[in-house]
């Protein structure tokens, strides 16, 4: 038993981006805190937390230091079965994820963005227009700095903040302002208990908490969020979007303007938005709405929409050689987004795709290939799979299983000029590449070599 004049007790566990600001956080509200992660700590991290006097460990949990925190502040990656996450709830420990920590000491105005797709791109195009808008923001959650650092050692008054559904999934007082869910497609099941329902409800949270002076933006299109929107008894203002305008949806696209209605009437033409393609008509709603909500003036929202530079590896252009456009989509590591992504092309497309194969059902982009494709590149140590779906639509096919300059080579020799060779490849990377990143950078430093 603790005594009322002992130090509460808050232990972090993993110490990445997010768990070494929620450990900084913690100490400097005065916690007695301790870190703890069960592989590798990065330098960075290390060096961050020893600036701090915060004690730590690694390749391993000392169970006794843990299992006495007051509160347990765990990192999105570590699964809610792990052995020691188990005891912690067994004992009836609070496990929390750093943002619902660190929304704790901070009123700053929080802008939130969930979805199973597009959920990047459309917090940096918040963040960009809010930035270049003047407006005090920082941006956090699955990209940038973590929340807790930031509301431990500056000061916002707007955070626009990217969540996954592992990060709402420790959530439970926070309150976004300004809720987005992009979309609710089968996601990481596999930590779901393959229930697609445990999915949906993990998405919703990002809704629970608002009260009627906050906002929920949503696409309007999206079956499994109309269908779950009366379950959840949400208490926010509601501000839906379409590409088309239809019944209830207060944004979409008419006569080739995009248009808000509410709360502060605007308008700009669709030529005019930087991001191309139906999924980042959505997106760029989104982010309209959100920065119209925001109090963002129309003039400076129209022109951060038609400014922005994209997101590296989303539908990312690399430049021209000899009048062949070269696309690089690294980030498309499943049928949906490529099936965006070949939705939005205007040329012919050499599709350069193969990786990791998640159990991928090809058919949601047959008929996308045929219309659009004139080549097809096989990208990957085994392509059987390819072989096997592809080969028949008739298309000349190159198969590489060896580097990305191959595969760029045989796509550049596929390609006619006014063609486009995208990089869209459907699967993970890990085959042949580290990362997406890694994917999508090889990709790049070929194309420019050529
Ligand atoms: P996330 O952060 O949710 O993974 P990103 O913004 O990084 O999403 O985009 C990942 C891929 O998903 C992109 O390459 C694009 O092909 C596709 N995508 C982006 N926005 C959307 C959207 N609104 N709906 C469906 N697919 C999208």
């Amino acid at each position: 038993m603790k005594t009322n004049d002992q130090k509460k007790r808050i232990a972090v566990l993993g110490a990445g981006e997010s768990g070494s600001g929620a450990a900084v956080l913690a100490k400097v509200k005065g916690f007695d805190t301790f870190v703890s992660d069960a592989g590798t700590i990065k330098i960075k991290y290390k060096e961050l937390l020893e600036c701090y006097d915060i004690p730590w460990e690694e390749e391993g949990h000392t169970e006794a230091k843990i299992l006495n925190a007051d509160e347990v502040v765990k990192s999105p990656g570590i699964p809610n079965d792990a052995p020691l996450v188990r005891k912690l709830k067994k004992q009836g420990t609070p496990i929390i994820s750093e943002i619902e920590f660190a929304g704790r000491y901070t009123n700053a105005m929080m802008i939130c963005i969930t979805g199973s797709n597009g959920k990047t791109t459309t917090t940096s195009l918040i963040y960009h227009i809010l930035k270049s808008a003047g407006k005090d923001v920082g941006l956090a959650g699955n990209i940038g700095r973590s929340l807790a650092l930031q509301v431990a050692t500056e000061r916002h008054d707007y955070y626009v903040i990217e969540l996954s559904s592992f990060q709402l999934d420790n959530m439970y007082d926070f309150r976004a302002n300004i809720a987005v869910l992009m979309n609710i497609t089968p996601d990481h099941l596999d930590r779901y208990g393959h229930c697609m329902q445990n999915y949906v409800d993990a998405k919703f949270r990002i809704t629970q908490n608002q009260t009627p002076d906050d906002a929920f933006v949503f696409w309007n299109d999206d079956p499994i969020i109309r269908r779950e929107l009366t379950r959840h008894g949400l208490k926010a203002r509601l501000y839906p979007f379409a590409a088309v305008k239809e019944d209830g949806a207060i944004a979409y696209v008419e006569d080739g303007e995009v248009e808000i209605n509410t709360p502060i009437a605007f308008n700009m033409e669709q030529e005019e938005l930087a991001l191309r393609g139906t999924h980042n008509l959505y997106n760029s709603l989104a982010a309209g709405i959100s920065a119209n909500l925001a109090g963002v003036r129309n003039e400076d929202i129209r022109k951060a929409l038609s400014d922005f530079q994209g997101v590296p590896h989303r539908l990312e252009h690399v430049c021209d050689v000899r009048g062949v456009h070269f696309v690089n989509d690294s980030k498309a590591t499943n049928v949906n987004s490529c099936w965006y992504a070949l939705q939005s092309m205007t040329t012919k497309v050499v599709l350069i795709l193969g990786g990791k194969d998640k159990g991928n059902d090809y058919s949601e982009i047959e008929n996308l290939v045929r219309q659009k494709c004139s080549g097809l590149v096989y990208l990957g140590l085994h392509n059987e799979k390819l072989h096997a779906f592809f080969d028949r639509l008739g298309l000349p096919v190159a198969d590489v299983q060896t580097s990305m300059k191959d595969a760029v080579d045989a796509a550049y020799r596929l390609a006619k000029k006014g063609d486009t060779v995208l990089l869209s490849p459907c699967c993970a990377s890990f085959d042949l590449f580290k990362s997406y990143e890694d994917r999508g950078e090889q990709f790049k430093e070929c194309v420019r070599a050529l």
